[in-house]
């Protein structure tokens, strides 16, 4: 049984990150994106407002950043 993000083929972060930080960006894959994507920062602001309002360097682990994005919405 697979636990993939749903965002995992289109998540921009990758785009960047992996070619700049490949043991980074393995490294969020194996925890939020092939795991727990309920707790990645970027899937949280994906879910309540959409793929076209997550910034594009927000990190899975910035939760605290994505909280504020959303209470200010
Ligand atoms: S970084 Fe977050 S939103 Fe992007 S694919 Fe991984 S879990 Fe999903």
């Amino acid at each position: 049984m697979t636990n993939t993000c749903e965002c995992f083929e289109k998540c921009d972060l990758f785009d960047c990150a992996t070619a700049k930080l490949p043991s980074t960006a393995k490294s969020f894959q194996d925890k939020y994106c092939r795991n727990d994507h309920g707790n990645c920062a970027r899937y949280m602001i994906f879910k309540k407002l959409g793929r076209d309002f997550v910034p594009a360097d927000l990190f899975p682990n910035e939760r605290g950043r994505a909280l504020t994005i959303l209470d200010a919405t």
